[in-house]
């Protein structure tokens, strides 16, 4: 080997690192500043909160079976977690991935998609014992309705639905770094940023409809009362959708999705037909008023933008990784395993802050409630029945809940009801 091309192996890849410093610095920089604008960092007034004693909350039988099921899903979704990862990594940072998908023919284009694949179902098979397990006990504590089969056919959907838009993801980036070695991070950060912002708009009708069916809330007292509180809220709102979710889940829920037109209120059909029991009215219409508050708010749109400003740091951030390695490693097929696991990677410590920012926005939504509906009793009442109902863990682990926990947990989501509305 010539010297001259020992530089050139080591030079071309580093061409790349100016740019991805550029990059990572003003993702970054978007990030934090997209946060502090939007994120509602003190959305309810007064210090520290008191909690609750869960006692007071729960019955002594509902606590019991909430600690026996949180628990054994618990260290499911943590043994799962790890198997996954220990899988990625197996496969992505020794020779064991670059093997197996040197193994894989066809055209270069058809080996990204079967690598991908290969990735994918790999752990997929090895985290199957856990997703059973899972299902199993959600099914036995009648959480989930699903049969086996349905159950199979769903899993296998996303794993499908994931290998597309990976491999998809995957051939983009190496497109822009075949494109031009020294501003690939450049291209690839705006292509991601723009493509995290249209699959947010474009999610609730494109890939929404593969999974459930959508009809609109019929017309009646219930959608005038929703209604009600939308114009209460100031959020203009044409339609409210409802979707089938008990052929899956027994779980009282509504969210919403997209943004500007594909923007849409979803209430579970299992919501829809509980405000017809006794006493449960005024909490599914304080799920609707905290659902709306995020419509209010913006709050998808919010969490784009932060998602796409981290994207693109991330790419920023691989860019400087990858500029360490030889470029005919990683824009190949056989790089696809090492990329994986380090996305596996990130994502898992990109958990804490999308949680933390998560949290404020679901706190200042509960806020909103509070103050459209005005009904304290109703929102105590429907966090004793989500955390009855979902068996969660009424007092999760500092760390677990500062890592996992997307929302505040129920006891100080009624701490917050208490500071509010008392
Ligand atoms: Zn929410």
């Amino acid at each position: 080997m010539t010297g001259a091309e020992v530089s050139t192996r080591r030079d071309v890849p580093s061409l790349s690192r100016g740019t991805s410093w550029v990059v990572l610095g003003l993702g970054a920089i978007a990030l934090v500043v997209l946060a502090w604008l939007l994120i509602p960092w003190h959305p309810f007034p007064g210090g520290a909160l008191d909690l609750p004693d869960e006692r007071e909350v729960f019955a002594p039988r509902e606590l019991e079976r909430m600690l026996a099921y949180s628990g054994a899903a618990r260290w499911i979704s943590r043994a799962a977690l790890l198997v996954s990862l220990v899988v990625a990594c197996l496969l992505g940072f020794t020779s064991l991935g670059r093997r197996l998908v040197a193994r894989l023919r066809g055209p270069w284009l058809l080996r990204v998609v079967l690598a991908v694949a290969a990735v994918t179902l790999i752990g997929w098979l090895a985290t199957l014992p856990f997703s059973v397990a899972a299902h199993h006990l959600r099914m036995r504590y009648g959480l989930s309705r699903q049969a086996w089969m349905p159950w199979l056919g769903d899993s296998l959907l996303n794993q499908a639905v994931g290998i597309v838009i990976t491999s998809l993801a995957l051939l983009a980036l190496f497109g822009c770094i075949r494109l031009s070695r020294r501003w690939w991070p450049a291209v690839a950060g705006g292509l991601v940023a723009a493509l995290v912002v249209l699959g947010s708009f474009v999610y609730p009708v494109l890939v929404e409809p593969v999974f459930n069916d959508f009809e609109p809330l019929p017309r009646g007292q219930f959608r005038t009362e929703v209604m009600a509180i939308a114009e209460r809220e100031g959020v203009a709102l044409d339609d409210v959708l409802v979707i089938d979710a008990s052929r899956r889940t027994t779980s009282l829920n509504a969210y919403v999705t997209g943004f500007g037109s594909t923007r849409r209120v979803v209430l579970y059909d299992n919501l829809v037909d509980a405000q017809r029991g006794a006493g449960a009215h005024g909490a599914v219409l304080s799920v609707v008023a905290h659902e709306l508050a995020h419509a209010k708010h913006d709050d998808v749109l919010v969490g784009t933008l932060i998602g796409a400003s981290g994207a693109v740091a991330a790419i920023g951030a691989l860019g400087l990784l990858l500029s360490y390695r030889r470029q005919d490693q990683y824009a190949t097929p056989e790089g696809i395993p090492m990329l994986l696991a380090v996305f596996a990677l990130a994502s898992l410590l990109a958990m804490p802050v999308e949680n933390g920012l998560s949290r404020q926005v679901e706190t200042r939504a509960d806020v909103d409630a509070l103050h459209a509906t005005g009904d304290l009793k109703a929102f105590i009442r429907l966090q004793h029945d989500l955390g009855v109902r979902s068996l969660s863990d009424p007092s999760p682990q500092t760390w677990s809940q500062w890592w996992f926990g997307s929302h505040p947990t129920t006891l100080q989501r009624i701490a917050v009801a208490n500071r509010i509305l008392d």
